[in-house]
């Protein structure tokens, strides 16, 4: 006989970055049922920004090795899985550098990324397509929302003010928005990237900054190689800027590198570059890539990177209020790291035990800002 599918749980997950999008995978995945609440538009804040690289192993020697070598396998199934609508692709890694003010040994290695500037010195293979790969951020992000919501998961646009609670307090019962509606739900996940100090002031959480990086993607005018290059670029006043330059699958090229001084404003529509940090970034992209001077720009963006003070992601269960749990902090291994987290969590609230080791990055290990 046919009996409708009722759902266990329903988890509410604040925030519609790649953190969210993929615990909504995961979760919906599992038959759980989900709704992800965004403040603004998924993908929106450094998910659909970032530069999309991802490395196997370069997080080895660190307690974020096995979340790393995990999520860069996962990434290559859910790729699979999901499509591919999004440009994943294995690439070739090397690293080069420019200098304004001295000529380096450019002929050495030359053949290597020979679409840089032909000065570009000390170039040398970082890694190989058995280690990185990349993809285009934003329609990754959107391509795990859009399987969430097909698995039943729901989206709302509207902005989390507070955590609702029972049990006298001690157990979170759903979340409020802030027009006052009640979303309830058996356990919450707060995926607010560097806008957890929000989330901070509703539970004790460790306390999380926001770096910002500026961005720009090109459309050059013929599609270049599936390499990517971590420059160190030397300027004239002797500043060492470190651009990293991604071509995609789709023939745009992204390059990111200069950072932001602006403090992190509470909406993140009003994310935006500063004056003059994307013509900075622009004119040194033309340096180490010179076609850049005639491609078209197709994006001149910004966005902040959640940190913790210790560097390593914040992800489990919050202790003080029962049916809370976070996932912020992923710094530059947010887009590479959101697979192995959304695992490790699913796992988590439907089992009770995490897939993954998560005392690394138990959300108790730094003193909790209340
Ligand atoms: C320039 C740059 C380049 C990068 N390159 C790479 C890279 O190559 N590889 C890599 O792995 N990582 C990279 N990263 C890091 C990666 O982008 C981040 O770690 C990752 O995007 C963080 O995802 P998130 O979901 O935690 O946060 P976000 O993407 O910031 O998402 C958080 C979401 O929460 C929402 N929100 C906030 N407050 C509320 C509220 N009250 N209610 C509802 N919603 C709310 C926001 O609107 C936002 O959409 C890069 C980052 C930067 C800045």
């Amino acid at each position: 006989m046919w009996t409708k599918w009722v759902p266990a749980m329903h988890v509410v997950i604040c925030g519609g970055g790649v953190v969210g999008a993929a615990a909504a995978f995961e979760l919906t995945r599992r038959r759980v049922a989900v709704t992800v609440v965004e403040r603004w538009r998924v993908a929106g804040a450094a998910s659909g920004k970032s530069a999309g690289f991802l490395a196997r192993d370069w997080c080895d020697g660190t307690p974020v090795a096995a979340l790393a070598q995990r999520s860069f396998d996962l990434h290559e199934i859910w790729a699979e899985q999901l499509g591919n609508a999004y440009g994943y692709r294995k690439v070739d890694t090397f690293s080069a550098a420019v200098s304004i003010r001295r000529s380096l040994n450019s002929a050495k290695n030359s053949h290597l990324a020979p679409w840089l500037t032909p000065d570009a010195g000390h170039r040398s293979q970082l890694a190989t397509t058995a280690t990185t790969a990349q993809l285009d951020p934003e329609g990754f992000t959107r391509a795990l929302m859009k399987a969430a919501l097909t698995q039943g998961g729901k989206l709302e646009i509207a902005t989390v003010a507070q955590l609702h609670r029972t049990d006298g307090g001690k157990r979170v019962a759903g979340v409020v928005l802030d027009n006052g509606r009640k979303i309830l739900a058996d356990a919450v996940i707060l995926a607010m990237g560097p806008w957890s100090p929000v989330a901070a002031q509703w539970v004790p959480l460790p306390p999380i900054y926001g770096l910002k990086g500026h961005s720009i993607i090109f459309k050059p005018e013929a599609p270049l190689p599936p390499e990517a290059v971590f420059a160190e670029f030397e300027d004239t006043d002797g500043t060492v800027l470190t651009p990293e330059i991604v071509p995609r699958a789709d023939g745009s090229l992204y390059v990111c590198g200069l950072s932001g001084t602006a403090a992190l404003p509470i909406d993140s529509a009003q994310v935006r570059p500063e004056e003059g940090g994307c013509e900075k970034l622009r004119e040194i992209s033309v340096r180490l890539v010179p076609q850049l001077a005639r491609a078209k720009v197709i994006a001149e963006q910004a966005c902040y990177r959640p940190i913790a003070r210790d560097g390593l992601p914040v992800i489990g269960a919050v202790p003080e209020l029962e049916g809370t749990y976070v996932a912020t902090g992923h710094s530059v291994w947010g887009m590479l790291n959101a697979p192995g987290t959304a695992e490790a969590l699913a796992a988590l609230i439907t089992t009770g035990t995490a897939s993954l080791d998560l005392a690394p990055f138990s959300p108790s290990r730094i003193a909790a800002r209340s």
